[in-house]
């Protein structure tokens, strides 16, 4: 048996305290609660004002409890988890644990550390229904997931008292939405778009209504539709697969349900699993980034309702931020890591030399916004927007209308989508050997690369050859002599260098398009024994070039047809032609 603490008797407080009495497993020996309630409890229980801290501090300081269940406004969660973890007390948590990121990793971090249980309470994860779906997508019952729809739509209306401190619809609703579906999905999504109604002036976010339009890394589209009004507490999904479908649209609204009754048996299997974690030391169901990705995006959607715009989400803090990714930029990097190799990128010259397509340059940007580079962690918008950005931030700063040129065209080599394909990694959805930070194959792989525990995976790594400092090259060689793992850069670079394709595009141009997504070079640094004395003399521009291609990714949209007349000049001046052969 465990002795354990209720913390808050409000709307979900009422449900735990009914299954604790019920739980052979639990003894509720405290109900810690501001209202007088007394009428309510069992006389068992010792009820304690939650304003006395004596009796509160007794509580955490009683050798003899096990366990505390808190339920209180989020606002009061962060303090009570942090006492009731450093008097060794395991925790549950009713969602969302806070609505700070420091505050989550250090609530999480501190478990961890103590060996202590901390129970995030997303009760759908428990909930037959959702996790019938899951495993059923699981076994690839549907396919891929191209598609899914949910419905939340509660019953009754909330009390003015509870909106108050409810932290609005995303962070009180939706959270529940967005954790199952990345839950099922096992990804998470990259942009978010929220539609709420018009002519709103709420500052606290509670809106009646709203959508959510989300796109996962993994190209599912979802949409998410919220409403605080109905005629019955409302749940449904639908996923829509490659082959097959999932419908739960159970739904009557005469049955005047409200969320206890509709997740009645998954807040009590909820219970018994945080009770199976703390008797056999295992971990939560729910995650530690699962919290953090949960507050990320209902941030999130609350920006894209402030700005009324799609949002790119970023996990991290800054660009080029690779902790918690996405699972398509980490498959994108372990997959590049492991099969870039000096074979594979000499297949990859020989099948991209002969430049036989004519297209036009603008039309090449243009069929480029169908494309997502999917290892960007910073950008969920098509490449022209980028392409335009990085041209406009450059000019912005009064730089050479070459470097200007570059800005615009430099990750033209991904066109190679068009001749590629998924199974060498230049197709539209695999494009390992296409987008990515790029490294020099043939020597010992840099320790500077993003994920640096790939490495040891490269094929290359036990040719006795390829895996010395300098491997097959020479101190001093210079980069035009070593090879780089396959991708946009080079392809681009192979055009330009055509003599199929005229220009007058200055080598500081050339050597920015073949070497910008070498970071572990121009950025951290490594391989400076192989600079020739040019290297050192193209460095510069390589590192300006970087700065313009990396802060030049954010999310306004930018009206083309305003920029064309510009940068087709550009073109004509540095081109013979306006087209080129790729
Ligand atoms: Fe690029
Ligand atoms: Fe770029």
């Amino acid at each position: 048996m465990l002795n354990v603490a209720l913390f808050g008797y409000g709307r979900a407080g009422k449900i735990h305290y009914k299954n604790i009495m019920e739980s052979p497993n639990l003894i509720l020996k405290y109900l810690i609660e501001i209202q007088d309630i007394s009428k309510e409890i069992d006389d068992s229980v010792n009820l304690i004002n939650y304003n006395d801290k004596t009796l509160i501090n007794n509580v955490f300081s009683d050798k003899k409890l096990d366990a505390i269940i808190i339920t209180t406004p989020t606002k009061n969660h962060c303090e009570l988890i942090m006492l009731a973890l450093e008097n060794n007390k395991h925790v549950f948590v009713e969602k969302p644990i806070t609505e700070n990121k420091e505050e989550i990793v250090t609530c999480f971090d501190l478990a961890e550390n103590k060996n202590l249980v901390l129970f995030v309470g997303y009760n759908r994860r428990y909930d037959k229904t959702i996790q019938n779906i899951k495993e059923r997508i699981f076994n690839n019952e549907i396919g891929t997931v191209n598609y899914a729809l949910t419905i939340s739509r509660d019953y009754p209306y909330p009390q003015e008292s509870f909106l108050k401190i409810s932290g609005g619809l995303f962070h009180d609703c939706a959270t529940h939405d967005i954790d199952y579906m990345n839950w099922i999905l096992n990804d998470k999504p990259i942009s978010v778009y929220v539609s709420v109604p018009d002519n709103n002036d709420n500052t606290d976010f509670n809106y009646e209504h709203a959508t959510i339009n989300l796109k996962y890394s993994c190209g599912t589209m979802v949409v998410m539709n919220l409403s605080r009004i109905s005629s019955s507490y409302d749940q449904r999904c639908e996923f829509y697969g490659s082959s097959g479908e999932i419908i739960n649209n159970e739904f009557n609204q005469d049955m005047k349900l409200s969320f206890p009754d509709r997740y009645k048996n998954a807040f009590k299997t909820e219970l018994l699993n945080f009770v199976n974690c703390i008797k056999t030391s295992s971990p939560a169901l729910v995650k530690k980034e699962d919290c953090l990705n949960n507050l990320i995006i209902a941030n999130a959607c609350e920006e894209s309702v402030k700005k009324n715009k799609k949002i790119t989400i970023k996990y991290g803090d800054g660009y080029r931020n690779y902790n918690n990714v996405s699972k398509n930029v980490y498959e994108n990097y372990l997959i590049a890591r492991t099969y870039q190799t000096v074979n594979f990128v000499n297949t990859m010259h020989k099948k991209y030399s002969n430049l036989d397509t004519k297209m036009e340059i603008w039309d090449i940007l243009e069929d480029l916004n169908d494309l997502v580079d999917v290892s960007d962690p910073d950008v969920s918008h098509p490449n022209l927007y980028h392409a335009i950005q990085t041209a406009e931030s450059i000019k912005k700063d009064g730089l050479p209308d070459w470097m200007q040129l570059i800005g615009l065209i430099h990750d033209l080599g991904k066109i190679m989508y068009l001749k590629g394909d998924d199974k060498t990694g230049t197709g539209k959805k695999k494009q390992w050997a296409m987008v990515g930070d790029t490294f020099i194959v043939g020597c010992k792989l840099s320790d500077n690369l993003i994920f640096p525990e790939f490495n040891e995976k490269n094929l290359d790594t036990i040719n006795e050859k390829y895996n010395s400092k300098y491997g097959m090259y020479e101190k001093g060689c210079g980069l035009d002599n070593v090879l780089c793992s396959w991708g946009h850069d080079e392809y681009l670079y192979k055009i330009l260098t055509s003599s199929k394709n005229p220009n007058t595009i200055p080598e500081e141009g050339l050597y920015m398009t073949r070497f910008h997504s070498l970071y572990a070079y121009h950025d951290k640094k490594d391989y400076f024994y192989f600079q020739s004395e040019k290297d050192k003399k193209m460095f510069y521009w390589l590192k300006k070039f970087n700065s313009y291609d990396l802060y030049s990714k954010c999310d306004d949209i930018i009206d083309l047809n305003e920029s064309k007349q510009y940068y087709m000049n550009l073109i004509k001046k540095y081109f013979t032609n306006t087209y080129l052969y790729i």
